[in-house]
């Protein structure tokens, strides 16, 4: 089994109620353990500022699948939850499912980069993934609490 650290967001629609949902499909996915997640975070949209605010968690898997195997099935939950890839990157949407860190896992192809590489500028990332994971030293960024202790946190927080 790899570990592996997911990131989750959006910013359309009943927001925490597809992250759930999202975690279930996850949790669901064959070869595939839900170890933890983290609370949910509300925070200021990145990117493109003239959009509602995100919600955003981090969750722990343990798989068997490979690396693009488990991009296809995030890509298929984000299409069940409504996600339309259209207009702007980083627009609006109801849901993004990003892998963040796989153990052992170095790569940089046309579908897919491990570590993800935007992670140490965003709070809204690193917030939910030091909960789960503080002492992750993540491959050409650094560790997840030192990047967060960077990072500028302002405008998130946790929902009760
Ligand atoms: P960002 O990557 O900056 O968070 P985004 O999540 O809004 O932006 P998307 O439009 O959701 O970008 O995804 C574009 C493509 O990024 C995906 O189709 C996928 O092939 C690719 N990709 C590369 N690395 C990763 C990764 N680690 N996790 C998820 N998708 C990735
Ligand atoms: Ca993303
Ligand atoms: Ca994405």
């Amino acid at each position: 089994m790899t570990r592996a650290f997911v990131a989750l967001g959006g910013n359309l629609g009943d927001v925490p109620e597809t992250l759930r949902r999202a975690l279930d499909a996850l949790a669901a996915l064959p070869r595939t353990r839900l170890v933890a997640h983290s609370r949910f975070y509300r925070t200021p949209p990145w990117g493109l500022r003239e959009q509602p605010p995100f919600i955003n968690a981090a969750a722990e898997l343990e798989t068997t699948l490979t690396p693009h195997q488990l991009l296809a099935a995030m890509l298929q939950i984000e299409r069940d939850a409504g996600r339309v890839r259209a207009g702007e990157r980083w627009g609006p949407r109801t849901l993004d499912l990003d892998i963040l860190h796989m153990d052992g896992e170095a790569r940089y192809d046309k579908r897919l980069t491990l570590p993800h590489p935007r992670i140490a500028e965003r709070a809204f990332v690193l917030l939910p993934l030091a909960e789960l994971a503080p002492d992750l030293e993540l491959s050409g960024q650094g560790r997840v609490d030192a990047l967060l202790a960077l990072a500028d946190t302002t405008g998130c927080e946790p929902l009760p």
